[in-house]
């Protein structure tokens, strides 16, 4: 009896010796501590169990969760269960297509988790501006890369001439002009150029060979008066797969000349009537005579070009798949601003009554299946949306974008790569941004559920974390209602 008391009293003797001697765990002062969640990047894939301290705008540590004890004293997020993934990046947006839209954007953006966009054309001083402002406190706003005004030849397409075809564009009458204006937008800070459809090759090839040696990328739509074989080598992106499919027919020669007719016979014409009229005389019947060997010949020199693809597949499908028709979408027309609310239920309720037309349903199927094989074939991708336009709610359209690359043969971990490490390395910024790893900057969500089992589950959003700031739900919500207020 005595014996057993005294090795009971030895026992609590050494539990209260090791308890005093354990370290707490650490304390890392001023930081934010995930801990036990599950990390999902571009490049390790799923990793379970991990903490991750963020400290500033930075990721300072990872570690496995068992291998990291933490000081109850820390500041800590509770990952059990959830996963991380790096913020998202819409590639294709406009500040400047609904000027009265622009307010809000921001919050649209962060909202939904979109913690970088690049802004694909607008004027120049009314995008720089929301770039300067991004700039100024990048915890309370996505990053903002700017391309400028669509750089367009003459006549030219978004000319302000009707609500539908804002100012977007400056049209160049010479080579001269348009070489010029490169060089000026770089010194405004642009960064990248964006070539557009009315162009002339000599044009097109100086604003490319100018662009290139002041190192800023050339994304754009294929001119209507060259191939896609040609242009390739001066684009490192393409939008829309724009004018694509004119190229891969039997005899894509043919229809170049025929191009160039019509844009010498309508010179005098508004640019976007006669670029619907072009696009109506070619698109949809070379889509039905796509022949597969100049298909190839096309997909070779996009590959030995490096020229990436942004296919806004919601948008180009927009008119067979009626985004805007889904409960989602219409309750997130609340969180614009009334007017424009207004204007976008019913202008949905009115193309939700459009039935597409044979060539436009055939187009919608069409971009998901080349973008299928141009995946198949390595080209990169990029995941953009063209929101504001086509009731595209900024920051839930890229959700919307994810699922129509998903269905295009992507697979989750390929979609997340094309909205969160590709446009890092489009901007040269792989090094610091598009991953989870120390050192590189805390632009990250905290999604209910596995975005690798199902790409939807990238909208089950938890926290948003944007240069280090974390944004529970509760504040993201009011974020998104404050669009309307
Ligand atoms: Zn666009």
């Amino acid at each position: 009896m005595k014996s057993k008391q005294l090795s009971n009293y030895g026992i609590i003797s050494l539990l209260v010796i090791m308890v005093s001697c354990q370290p707490s765990g650490r304390i890392y002062e001023g930081a934010v501590c995930i801990h036990n969640i599950h990390t999902i990047d571009a490049e390790s894939g799923l990793l379970k169990n991990q903490t991750v301290i963020v400290k500033g705008e930075k990721i300072l540590k990872i570690a496995p969760s068992q291998e990291l004890k933490l000081a109850p004293e820390n500041t800590i997020i509770d990952g059990q269960g959830k996963f991380l993934i790096p913020g998202l990046w819409d590639a294709h947006v406009h500040f400047a297509y609904i000027e009265e839209l622009a307010p809000v954007m921001f919050n649209l953006f962060l909202g939904y988790g979109i913690t970088s966009v690049r802004d694909t054309g607008g004027k120049i001083d009314f995008v720089k501006k929301w770039k300067s402002k991004a700039e100024a406190d990048p915890t309370a706003a996505p990053r903002v890369k700017i391309a400028g005004p669509l750089m367009d030849g003459k006549p030219n397409v978004y000319d302000g001439s009707i609500p539908t075809r804002p100012e977007l564009s400056e049209g160049f009458a010479t080579v001269e002009a348009a070489v010029k204006r490169v060089d000026e937008l770089a010194a405004l800070g642009v960064d990248l150029i964006k070539a557009y459809e009315m162009l002339s090759p000599e044009q097109f090839k100086a604003i490319t060979k100018r662009a290139r040696e002041l190192n800023l990328n050339v994304t754009g739509h294929i001119p209507l008066s060259m191939d896609a074989i040609t242009a390739s080598k001066g684009f490192n992106s393409i939008e829309h797969l724009r004018n694509l499919e004119m190229s891969m027919t039997a005899n894509p020669t043919i229809l170049l000349a025929q191009r160039r007719k019509l844009l010498e016979e309508g010179k005098n014409e508004a640019g976007g009537d006669l670029r619907a009229r072009l696009h109506d005389a070619q698109r949809y019947a070379a889509i039905e005579l796509i022949d597969t060997v100049q298909r190839d010949k096309v997909i070779q020199a996009l590959l030995e070009n490096d020229t990436w693809q942004v296919p806004t597949l919601t948008l180009a499908s927009g008119a067979k798949n009626k985004h805007f028709t889904k409960s989602v979408y219409q309750s997130s027309f609340n969180y614009l601003p009334e007017k424009i609310s207004k204007q976008w239920k019913e202008g949905a309720a009115i193309a939700a009554g459009v039935i597409a037309t044979p060539s436009r349903a055939a187009y919608a199927d069409w971009v998901v299946e080349i973008s299928s094989i141009l995946h198949k074939a390595k080209v990169e991708f990029m995941a953009g949306t063209d929101c504001p336009i086509y009731f595209l709610t900024p920051g839930l359209s890229l959700h919307t974008e994810l699922e129509m690359m998903s269905k295009a043969g992507m697979s989750p971990t390929e979609v997340l790569k094309a909205a969160t490490l590709n446009p890092a390395r489009y901007f040269d910024m792989e090094e610091e941004l598009g991953l989870i790893k120390e050192g590189y900057i805390a632009d990250l969500l905290i999604l209910d559920a596995n975005p690798l089992e199902n790409i939807s589950n990238t909208q089950k959003i938890n926290t948003v974390i944007k240069s280090g700031k974390s944004y529970d739900r509760a504040t993201l919500d009011a974020m998104l209602r404050k669009g309307s207020e």
